[in-house]
């Protein structure tokens, strides 16, 4: 009989980033009714949750209520968490393969995107992954270095983070206090000069790449008004024609038309929506960043049918203190992963991790996410997303019938790792971190207070809880 045939050997699957994608592929293969199943989610972090924790933000707190089906599934007996192991240095390929039937990938899209003009790398002019992680309490950012003592800042984009991260400026920090916002973040913010913030997108009001949604909640913020400028709103034909069909655009361009219309001027804070517009340069000042050129764009026809930016060499100068870059995300290589530099993605067929040189599916690896599909949709497109990759995973499995071997041993993981010196920790483990954080949260009335260091969070869980 061969291996897989065997009702007591479990498929053994290692997902590789306990994000969202991660956790919604650990969640189908619990439920696929055709094989016993044993998974190891492990995540570089010793925190579990990916994006929810680390990329939602603070003030939307049921977007992160996800994570309480997450936590189910992570209790399920079937799977195992290791967290603090990260890929290519605690844990290899070679090893992985030795030991799963089959690997997934659900690594993401952390790195950011330039823009690629003059004065990009002055000091507090920074992206957009590295400004969320600072406000969410990302271990990688707390000491992102930042100055709030302008008063004017200006967001690059125009999707939902652009809008995060304008709302995250503008709040009134008694607001984002009764959030999961880090500790650091909300010290730096109650202290901020930043009363407005520009949104710039470099097409127009009917390209935004935001949803109505988030949109609309700029105008519920409390002292904060939204400013649009109606001349913004005269789209041109073409963008009309699009807007027919697109439901979002329509919608995006109504909430625009209500602020445009709304023109009394009493809150303290502000968001300005501009539109049609790139940064062309950034300008510092003895060493602090003082203004950004920006040019005002046309939109011209592009081969895919859509409409696309062009200069007109029409330069405006805007005095700002503070630039966020938010042109999205990007994926960067992972050991032993062919990857495609094109889509900046792993290299990969419908889940399946493909060789770039031939196009055929490595067997027994697979992407999913933003790491199989490119930094965008919303938390709940990775399900669907992650269905269709464990579909690919079970269809494969007759393949694998020849390549199974029982040196597929599911204890060896956690004593190499651990022989190894690296100080994992497992779901248990993460419970003990969360409660200590819900817990410390609680005496503050907010949901929780984050860890923001490693050696915090491994000094947490080490210690005797108290009863
Ligand atoms: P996004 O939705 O792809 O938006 C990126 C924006 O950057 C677009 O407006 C794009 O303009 C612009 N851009 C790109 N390169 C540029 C350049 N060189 N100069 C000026 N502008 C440039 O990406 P995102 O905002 O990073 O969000 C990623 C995904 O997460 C999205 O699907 C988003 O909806 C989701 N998300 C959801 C929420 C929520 O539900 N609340 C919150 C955050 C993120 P063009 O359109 O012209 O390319």
């Amino acid at each position: 009989m061969e291996l897989l045939d065997d009702p007591l050997r479990p498929l053994r699957v290692a997902v590789i980033g306990a994000g969202p994608s991660g956790f919604y592929t650990v969640e189908a293969l619990l439920k696929q009714a055709e094989r016993t199943i044993a998974i190891d989610l492990f995540d570089r972090f010793p925190t579990p949750y990916g994006l929810v924790r680390y990329g939602v933000a603070p003030d939307h707190p049921s977007i992160k209520a996800v994570s309480r089906v997450f936590e189910k599934t992570l209790a399920d007996p079937r799977v195992r968490f290791y967290g603090h192991v990260a890929y290519g240095i605690d844990i290899h390929h070679e090893e992985l393969k030795q030991w799963y039937d089959q690997i997934v990938y659900a690594v993401g899209a952390e790195a950011d995107r330039r823009m690629g003009i003059p004065g990009e790398d002055t000091a507090n002019s920074l992206a957009a992954p590295a400004f969320v992680g600072w406000y969410n309490g990302h271990p990688e950012f707390c000491q992102l270095p930042l100055d709030l003592s302008c008063e004017r800042a200006l967001v690059v984009g125009n999707g939902n983070v652009a809008i995060d991260i304008a709302r995250m400026l503008v709040s009134v920090p008694e607001d984002l206090a009764r959030t999961d916002i880090a500790d650091h973040a909300l010290e730096r913010l109650r202290a901020s000069h930043i009363r407005e913030v520009i949104l710039l997108g470099r097409r127009g009001p009917a390209q935004a790449a935001f949803t109505p949604a988030e949109l609309k909640e700029l105008g519920k913020l409390r002292d904060v008004e939204v400013v649009v400028d109606p001349r913004d709103l005269n789209i041109d034909s073409a963008s009309a024609v699009a807007v027919e069909t697109n439901r979002e655009a329509a919608q995006n361009l109504e909430a625009l038309s209500a602020y445009a219309a709304h023109t009394e001027r009493t809150a303290s804070r502000r968001i300005v929506l501009r539109f049609l517009a790139s940064p062309k340069e950034i300008i510092a000042d003895q060493g602090k960043l003082a203004a950004v050129v920006i040019e005002r764009n046309a939109l011209v026809p592009s081969a895919g049918a859509t409409l696309q930016a062009r200069g007109t060499g029409d330069q405006e100068t805007i005095q700002a203190g503070l630039v966020v870059r938010a042109v999205g995300y990007r994926s960067t290589p992972i050991e032993q992963v062919p990857f495609d530099d094109m889509r900046q993605t792993l290299s990969n067929v419908a889940g399946r991790i493909t060789r770039p040189d031939t196009g055929e599916p490595i067997p027994g690896e697979y992407a999913v996410g933003w790491a199989k599909r490119g930094p965008t949709g919303l938390i709940g497109n990775n399900k669907p997303d992650a269905v269709a990759t464990v579909g690919a995973m079970l269809a494969d499995l007759p393949a694998l019938q020849g390549i199974a071997h029982d040196r597929r041993d599911p204890y060896q993981v956690e004593r190499v790792l651990r022989d190894r010196g690296c100080a994992l920790v497992t779901s248990s483990d993460w419970r003990k971190l969360d409660r200590y954080e819900r817990a410390q949260g609680e005496l503050q009335g907010r949901p929780r207070v984050k860890v923001t260091t490693v050696p915090e969070m491994m000094k947490i869980i080490r210690q005797p809880e108290r009863p």
